[in-house]
C-alpha cells in the first residue's frame, strides 16, 4: 500500500491528470507531471512538473526517482520509456497502453476474448483498401492505426469510387465497416489490486464530429438491456491484463448486442459526470486502485446525471453555466479556445 502523503507520478499533462491530481491531493498525496508540453494544466495544480520529452533518460529516472507509483494519463505515451520503470510499480500495466496505442492489436485483443467489433481490416496500399472494401463494404471508415484521437486520423468512405481518390497517409491504417448503431455507451470499471472490480452506471454518450458531446446517466433502456453482456467483456479485458486502475470500453449499441468500439487504459471524458454524480469519482477511485487503498462505491449519487463538454467557444458561456444552480462547472484552465478543444465540461444532477 502506498499511504496518504507519497507522491503519485503522472504521465501527461492534460485535464486527465489534472483532474487525477484534484482527487489525489484530497486523499493528501503529492503529485508529480512529467510532460513535454510547458504549459501542462495538469502541472498547473500538482507538487512538481518535470517539462521533458518522453525519452528524456535523464529527465524520466529523475522524475521515477521521486515517486511511489506511477499511473499515465494520456494514451499515447511511448510504451518502450515505461519499461524501464522497475523500481516503483506502474499501473495500469503498460500492455494495456501497447494494446489500446493501436487499434488492429486492440480489435484482435478483445475479438479473442470473445468481443465483436466492427468488421475490420489492416490497410497499408491503395491496393489492400480496395480489397478490405470488397470483404467488408461500404459505408466504412478508414482510420489511423496509432494517435488517432477525438476523430482525428479518420476517412469516412461511403461509396468504393471515394477510396480510389484518397491520398493515404504513409502510416498503417485500419479499415472497419460501419456500424449502424442506434446509440454509444462506454463501461467504466477501476480494478484493485485484490482483483476487485467496480462498475460505475452506463453513460450513453453522444458524439458529433467524432468527439464526445454529452452523456446521459442512466442510459436507455435498450442500451441498458446491453450492459451485462458489455461488463463481461471488460471484466474479461481487465483480467486478461492483470489491470489496476480505471479502465473504459466504449460500444455501439446495436440490435444484435453490443459492438466494441475502442479502450482506453484510463480515465475516460464519459466518466467526467462521476465526479458529482456518483459517491467515489473516477479519479478518485484510479488514485485509491493504484494506491492500493480500498475502493469506494460507485453508486450514483442523484436519480439522473448529465455531463456535457465545453468544446471551443462553449466555455464563454461559463457566466449563463454558472446562473443555474443545478449546473457544476469545471474549467480546464486552457488559454486559447481554439474549435474542437476540450475547454471544461458541465455536470447536471436530478436529484429527485
Ligand atoms: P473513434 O475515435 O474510433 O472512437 O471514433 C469516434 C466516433 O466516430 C465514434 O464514437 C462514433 O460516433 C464514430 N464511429 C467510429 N467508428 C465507427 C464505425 N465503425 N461505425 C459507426 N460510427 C463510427
Amino acid at each position: 500500500m502506498i499511504p496518504p502523503g507519497e507522491t503519485i507520478g503522472i504521465l501527461g499533462g492534460g485535464q486527465l491528470g489534472r483532474m487525477i491530481t484534484i482527487a489525489a491531493a484530497q486523499l493528501g498525496y503529492r503529485t508529480h507531471i512529467y510532460a513535454p508540453e510547458a504549459d501542462s494544466i495538469a502541472a498547473g495544480v500538482s507538487d512538481a512538473f518535470t517539462n521533458a520529452a518522453y525519452d528524456n533518460v535523464d529527465a524520466f529516472a529523475g522524475f521515477v526517482a521521486d515517486c511511489a507509483v506511477v499511473t499515465y494519463e494520456f494514451e499515447n505515451v511511448p510504451v518502450e520509456p515505461l519499461a524501464k520503470i522497475d523500481s516503483v510499480p506502474l499501473h495500469p500495466d503498460p500492455r494495456a497502453l501497447e494494446i489500446a496505442q493501436d487499434r488492429l492489436a486492440e480489435k484482435r485483443f478483445v475479438s479473442e476474448l470473445g468481443g465483436i467489433p466492427a468488421p475490420f481490416a489492416s490497410v497499408t496500399s491503395l491496393d489492400e483498401l480496395g480489397t478490405a472494401i470488397l470483404d467488408i463494404g461500404t459505408p466504412g471508415i478508414l482510420k489511423t492505426r496509432r494517435d488517432g484521437y477525438d476523430g482525428k486520423g479518420q476517412w469516412q468512405i461511403a461509396t468504393p469510387s471515394d477510396a480510389a481518390s484518397l491520398d493515404l497517409p504513409g502510416k498503417p491504417l485500419v479499415y472497419e465497416g460501419f456500424i449502424d448503431f442506434f446509440a454509444e455507451f462506454s463501461v467504466l470499471l477501476c480494478r484493485g489490486a485484490d482483483g476487485d472490480i467496480r462498475f460505475w452506471d452506463t453513460p450513453e454518450n453522444v458524439h458529433k464530429g467524432g468527439i464526445l458531446s454529452h452523456s446521459t446517466i442512466p442510459a436507455q433502456a435498450n442500451v441498458e438491456a446491453l450492459v451485462a453482456e458489455a461488463r463481461a467483456l471488460a471484466t474479461k479485458v481487465a483480467e486478461a491484463l492483470n489491470y489496476i486502475g480505471v479502465l473504459t470500453l466504449e460500444f455501439f449499441a446495436t440490435t444484435d448486442g453490443p459492438v466494441f468500439n475502442e479502450m482506453a487504459p484510463r480515465v475516460h471524458n464519459s466518466g467526467h459526470w462521476t465526479i458529482e454524480g456518483a459517491l467515489t469519482s473516477q479519479f478518485e477511485n484510479h488514485v485509491r486502485a493504484i494506491c492500493g487503498l480500498p475502493m469506494g462505491d460507485t453508486s450514483l449519487s442523484a436519480r439522473s446525471v448529465e455531463m456535457r463538454n465545453l468544446i471551443g467557444d462553449d466555455a464563454h458561456d461559463w457566466p449563463d453555466i454558472l446562473n443555474d444552480p443545478a449546473n457544476h462547472l469545471h474549467l480546464y484552465g486552457k488559454a486559447a479556445a481554439r474549435p474542437g478543444r476540450k475547454m471544461g465540461h458541465v455536470t447536471r444532477l436530478t436529484l429527485d
